[in-house]
């Protein structure tokens, strides 16, 4: 079999973003992002890896297309956790991809291959554990575990040239190896699910509301929002809100919120802040080189 490295890659990418077809740095377009199913595809120009599989496969192929990627060539899956919504396209987008001749290996941790639905789990699975790296092609994926009510949940960061893309969503806590990893951020999709307000005097039944604001749920704004405040960087250049939820939350309130942490920092305008969807694939955000800035003397 090929190497990912041997392989020609040149994802048709849309016209009026001839930057991104030229640049030999990474690139993420988050496919949907929610409790209705989460897909990141990530790549440079030899290779792409896809995060969690929680879209069905014509969903995730609609969406890449919509984009202006006609043809992905997909060269490993890592997954974050068991929950259906990361995990349920997993078996269907294997076979998919084996028919176009591609056979991507999909990492995910022991954890979560054992509690993952059967019907979900793909053939070809490599297990990866807290704070393993991954060489796939030209890049290096790192996995590390996250607070959630999931079997050994991890995030991920994807490293390339010097930057670092990662994802990191569905986690209750805010670990200190959590804020190391974010502060290494160049691109970065991050939870902001619920405004506590929205969820303590909404629909849900106390039970779910107890396991969303349990150590191991999700992040609410606030918690997002203190730790973007001690991991922001001058490196960080799109910071993507993720997993926002529809019934507790709204996309403006997370995005002020998030604005605040930003402008208070001294780097403000050079990040670009966007809002993922549930239902439509994001911008592409590719990682760029920076004017060389210079520093409040404060900092220095
Ligand atoms: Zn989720
Ligand atoms: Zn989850």
């Amino acid at each position: 079999m090929q190497s990912a490295s041997q392989k020609i890659h040149n994802p048709t990418l849309m016209v009026n973003q001839p930057d991104y077809n030229d640049s030999d740095q990474l690139s993420m377009v988050v496919l949907g992002s929610g409790s209705r199913g989460n897909a990141y595809y990530i790549w440079n120009r030899d290779t792409s890896v896809l995060i969690d599989c929680g879209l069905s496969t014509k969903q995730i192929l609609a969406r890449l297309e919509k984009v202006g990627i006609l043809h992905p060539q997909i060269d490993a899956i890592f997954i974050t956790h068991e929950h259906t919504d990361h995990v349920s396209s997993c078996a269907i987008l294997e076979k998919r991809l084996n028919r176009l001749g591609q056979h991507p290996t999909f990492y995910m941790s022991p954890g979560t291959f054992c509690a993952a639905p059967e019907k979900c789990l793909p053939n070809n699975v490599s297990l990866i554990r807290d704070l393993e790296t991954t060489q796939v092609g030209s890049v290096l994926v790192e996995a590390f575990e996250v607070p959630h009510d999931g079997t050994e949940c991890l995030g991920y960061r994807v490293g390339y040239n010097g930057h670092w893309v990662g994802v990191i969503t569905d986690l209750g806590d805010v670990t200190d190896v959590v804020i190391d990893k974010m502060r290494t951020m160049t691109t970065m999709a991050f939870e902001f699910n619920h405004d506590v307000d929205m969820l303590q005097n909404g629909s849900y039944p106390l039970q779910v509301q107890e396991r969303i604001l349990d150590w191991s749920g999700h992040l609410s704004n606030a918690q997002a929002a203190e730790a973007l405040e001690r991991s922001v960087s001058p490196r960080l250049q799109h910071l993507i809100l993720a997993h926002i939820s529809e019934q507790n939350n709204c996309p403006k309130l997370a995005e002020s919120i998030a604005r605040n942490v930003l402008d208070r920092s001294c780097h403000t305008d050079l990040i670009h802040l966007h809002v993922a969807e549930q239902h439509n694939p994001s911008p592409i955000f590719t990682v760029h080189q920076k004017p060389k800035m210079v520093l409040p003397t404060a900092l220095i």
